[in-house]
């Protein structure tokens, strides 16, 4: 581990967060991050007191009255130059990430990827911060919009996606004349501090090292002062349906701005007409990939009667193939839960299997004799719709597979419970799938066709519905969250006509 923090510039105990090197001097404590997968200690952290948080925010607030006055395409520049740096090192970053949250290595790899995606896309986007012009109904006036930087941006992360998440929001608000506060997962600060280091130490190059910042803490309680801290007009909010209420109702009591991207109960809809070839790829990947620690997992299947029982054999038969062990290792297809908090969730969850008349076809242990005790095997449960485990999101790889009649019915089950984040259907009829994809259909922020409901690209809105939280992020135009509009009446005209034909003078 020490040659990954040290190709990447680290010290084994990092001062934290790096506004003006205040946290070195911070008695806050120190926070130890430590692989799942083994369990051995990576480096530590120095975390943020109240002082050291009240330095950096105001940091943040001067380099904001300078960065927004630089021309978008120059702060696109900017971003240009730090997704090369993340380029370059990209394969240390991906490897810290696993590490440090126990993922496969390619999809550690290809987490960092995704920040260098939308670092090109943020590029882009930098000459394309367009506002629309309207036409006017007075005589010789011209209406138009405007888009100004908004100001401090806070962004609360979570475990599972340590640098896709904070690159979507700090990539778009750099180009968009915003600064950044970043509050990472307590189980992640040191994918976080690398990835601060190369965004500060690439805009110190133009006198703007302060645009980034990072504020470490072990537990929630920096997330939980920026919620409240009126000089931070948006706070962005990645983690679990529990927290993003308790952030909505923070940053709501003081009429703050707020992009809420919350837990997730996934389902895909498998249709008897179906391309198993689609199917299995699909919805292996959906329910195993990341250990189930994805937001847009797979939780639910849906299986038409007719072919129920061929998914279920051919799905156990696929789940018997992956590879439990070492992520870092090739042909490793599951590494560890992230905590033996998860842990403890899972068999949970398990216990709870039998109880709720569900069957388990597949898995349903604790893996022993690996090298640490945070590895579980992939479950297939044959589960039936009146479960209550089933509406709830469990952050481990547990599939509930249940059949239904008609299409009808199997999307009243994909929007029957209180998230709204992904869906998928596998149909080869068009009917069908339109169906899926209308007003009446998925309620989710997201519906594929044909391909499962994870892995989504940096180009589209991201997010969802519901207890998801409603908040859109990365792609199409998710960048006017971290804006403010302007809209703008011209008068070149000799005299002043009120709208709406509406008389006001004085003049008899
Ligand atoms: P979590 O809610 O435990 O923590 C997420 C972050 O919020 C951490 O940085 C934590 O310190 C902070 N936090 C916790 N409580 C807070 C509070 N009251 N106020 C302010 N900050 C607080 O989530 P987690 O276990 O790290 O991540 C898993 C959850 O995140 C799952 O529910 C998953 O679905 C969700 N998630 C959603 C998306 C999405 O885009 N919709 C993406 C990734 C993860």
């Amino acid at each position: 581990m020490s040659d990954i923090l040290s190709s990447l510039g680290l010290e084994k105990v990092n001062p934290g967060a790096f506004g003006r090197d205040v946290i070195r001097e911070s008695s806050g404590g120190v926070l130890v991050s430590r692989s799942p997968i083994d369990g051995a200690e990576l480096g530590s952290v120095r975390c943020a007191d109240a002082a050291a948080y009240e330095r950096v925010v105001q940091e943040a607030r001067e380099i904001f009255t300078e960065w927004r006055k630089v021309p978008a395409p120059e702060r696109g520049n900017l971003v240009r130059k730090i997704g090369n740096a993340i380029r370059d090192s990209k394969a240390s970053l991906g490897r810290l990430v696993s590490t440090e949250v126990g993922k496969i290595a390619s999809e550690g790899e290809g987490e960092i990827q995704e920040a260098i995606d939308i670092a090109d896309f943020a590029v882009g986007l930098s000459r394309q911060l367009y506002g629309k012009t309207m036409h006017s109904e007075r005589r010789n006036h011209r209406m138009y919009e405007q888009w100004h930087p908004l100001g401090v941006v806070g962004v609360i992360t979570a475990f599972n996606f340590p640098a896709a998440v904070w690159a979507w929001n700090s990539m778009i608000a750099a180009v968009c004349g915003d600064v950044v506060v970043w509050k990472p997962s307590e189980l992640a600060p040191l994918t976080a501090v690398a990835l601060n280091s190369i965004c500060r130490s690439v805009a110190r190059d133009i006198g703007f090292e302060g645009i980034f910042s990072l504020v470490v803490g072990d537990g929630p309680e920096l997330g939980k002062r920026m919620a409240s801290d009126r000089r931070i007009p948006c706070i962005s909010a990645t983690g679990s349906c529990a927290m993003g209420r308790d952030v909505a109702k923070t940053v709501g009591d003081r009429l703050g701005r707020c992009i809420l991207e919350l837990g997730g109960n996934n389902a895909v809809i498998i249709m008897d007409d179906a391309d198993m070839e689609l199917v299995m790829p699909g919805v292996l990947f959906g329910a195993v990939g990341t250990g189930g620690q994805r937001c847009t997992t797979i939780r639910r299947a849906f299986v038409h009667e007719k072919i129920y029982d061929e998914f279920v054999q051919k799905m156990t038969s696929a789940y018997r193939q992956i590879r439990i062990g070492n992520p870092l290792e090739k042909g490793v297809l599951l590494g560890p839960l992230v905590s033996q908090r998860a842990v403890d969730a899972y068999s949970a969850a398990i216990t709870r299997i039998p109880k709720e008349r569900g069957e388990i076809l597949y898995g349903g242990k604790v893996v022993s004799g690996m090298p640490s005790p945070l590895y579980v095997e992939p479950t297939i449960v044959r589960a039936h719709k009146e479960m209550p485990l089933i509406n709830e999101e469990t952050f481990a790889p547990i599939l509930y597979v249940v059949p239904f009649k008609d299409v009808d019915e199997a999307i009243a089950l994909n929007n029957g419970v209180p998230q709204g984040l992904s869906s998928a259907i596998f149909t080869r009829d068009l009917k069908t799938a339109e169906k899926f994809l209308s007003a009446s259909g998925s309620d989710c922020g997201i519906a594929n066709v044909n391909i499962g409901t994870s892995g989504a690209e940096i180009g589209g809105a991201f997010g969802g519905e519901k207890d998801t939280g409603g908040g859109r992020e990365s792609g199409s135009d998710s960048w006017k969250q971290y804006m403010r509009r302007q809209t703008t009446t011209i008068n070149f005209g000799d005299d002043a006509p009120l709208a709406q034909g509406v008389v006001f003078s004085t003049a008899r």
